[in-house]
This record gives structure tokens, C-alpha cells and sequence, in this order.
């Protein structure tokens, strides 16, 4: 078996013993294959072996990736990268999901783009729960202002908020994570991606709905 064979076949097995444990249905959770930095050989290896959402950060890579890929009719891309109005021409015609809205000017940037193109987009808000400087995302306090803007976007679909949680902190990312759950609740929004290549347990264990996974299937960056 090659590389990205063994790594989905074990990822798909993580996913549903997570959910085994926490006694939720494996349909419940989608996996994102984070594609980013590979190849679309790797990608179309994984579309071989059933996988469909994959996720990217760079929106010139993706869009290359999504030409190149245009046979694949059911491939679906997540924009999981740093959102900058600027890119938004590039992404809103080649993705179906951005899970990293943070702004209401990017909202705005995207609406417009989608609404010309005839497209909805699906849309996550990234939250920075544990307000990191250094990381992107609105803040908690914010999101309620961020909800009702994009709500407003006939060509955004809102489904659910993103986190990136601290790094190497299993009980910071837990502490994350169901924090994240604690907002989605409140604003009634069903989707949850939180959960990367080390810690899907966790996430699948405070209710993800989506996981983000690169390493452990396709192997290291180069
Ligand atoms: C790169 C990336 C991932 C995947 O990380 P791995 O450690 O390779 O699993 C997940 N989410 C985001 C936002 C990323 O940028």
C-alpha cells in the first residue's frame, strides 16, 4: 500500500474508535484531508480511495490544484488558510467551504464575489477561543456582531465555527475546543471543525464535525 493508502486507512480507523468512544455515529464526523504542500497526485490518489473534502491554505495553490483537478466532478475544497479580502477573487470560484472568516470586510469581499459568480458558499467563522495574539480569528466577545453580518449574505450559507487551538497543549486544546462547542450552541450553528492530525480523539470527544488532517495522511511537509 502506498503512503496516503495506509495513512487515510488509519485516520478513517482513529475516527471511528473516537467516535465509538464518545458514542457517536463515524458519518457524524468529515474528514478533511489537508492537502495542502502536496502533490495533486497525492490528492487524486485519496479521491481514489473515497475520499472527497480536502483542504488547502494558499489560494493560488488551490486554485491551480482545482483546475488541474477539474475531472474529480465531486471534489470539495476547504479554504483553511489566512483570509485576505484580497484573495477572494482567486478562492470564491473554486472553493465550496472557507472555515476561516474572521471579518466583516471579508464577508462583505466574499458575498459580492460569490453573488456575481451565481455561487453560495458554505461558511465557517474562525474563532481565536484562547485569544492568542499571534493567531487570526475573531474573538468571542465579537462573534455575535460577525453571526448576524453574515447571516445577512444571501451568498453565504453559515454552518459552523473553526478553531486552531494552542500548540502542544492536549488540555488547552480540550479547554479550546469546548469552549468552541459552548459558541456554536449558542448561535444554534450545527458545524464544529476543530481536531488536527494529533488530537481528533479530543476534538471528536467535545463534538467535532470536522476534523482537519494532513500529516497523518499524506506524511510531512516538504
Ligand atoms: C495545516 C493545517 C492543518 C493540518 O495539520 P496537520 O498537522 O498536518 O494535520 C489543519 N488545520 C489548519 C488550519 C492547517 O493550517
Amino acid at each position: 500500500m502506498t503512503q496516503v493508502a495506509v495513512g487515510l486507512a488509519a485516520v478513517r480507523a482513529r475516527i471511528a474508535e473516537a467516535c465509538r468512544r464518545a458514542q457517536r455515529a463515524p458519518e457524524s464526523v468529515c474528514l478533511v484531508a489537508v492537502s495542502k504542500r502536496h502533490s495533486e497526485q497525492a490528492i487524486r490518489e485519496a479521491y481514489a480511495l473515497g475520499q472527497r473534502d480536502f483542504g488547502e491554505n494558499y489560494a493560488q495553490e488551490l486554485a491551480s490544484k482545482a483546475r488541474a483537478l477539474s475531472d474529480l466532478r465531486d471534489v470539495r475544497f476547504h479554504f483553511i488558510g489566512n483570509l485576505q479580502s484580497n484573495k477572494v477573487k482567486i478562492l470564491a470560484p473554486v472553493c465550496q467551504v472557507v472555515q476561516t472568516l474572521a471579518s466583516e470586510g471579508a464577508a462583505r469581499a466574499l458575498q459580492e464575489r460569490a453573488q456575481d459568480l451565481g455561487r453560495s458558499l458554505e461558511i465557517m467563522l474562525q474563532v481565536n477561543v484562547a485569544g492568542e495574539a499571534q493567531k487570526a480569528g475573531v474573538a468571542p466577545a465579537e462573534l455575535a456582531t460577525l453571526v448576524a453580518a453574515v447571516r445577512a449574505c444571501s451568498a453565504l450559507s453559515l454552518m459552523g465555527l473553526m478553531t486552531i487551538p494552542p500548540a502542544d497543549d492536549d488540555a488547552a486544546a480540550e479547554h479550546c475546543y469546548r469552549a468552541l462547542a459552548g459558541l456554536a450552541k449558542t448561535y444554534s450553528l450545527p458545524a464544529l471543525s476543530m481536531g488536527m492530525s494529533d488530537d481528533l480523539e479530543i476534538a471528536i470527544r467535545e463534538g467535532a464535525t470536522h476534523v482537519r488532517v494532513g500529516t497523518a495522511i499524506f506524511g510531512a511537509r516538504t
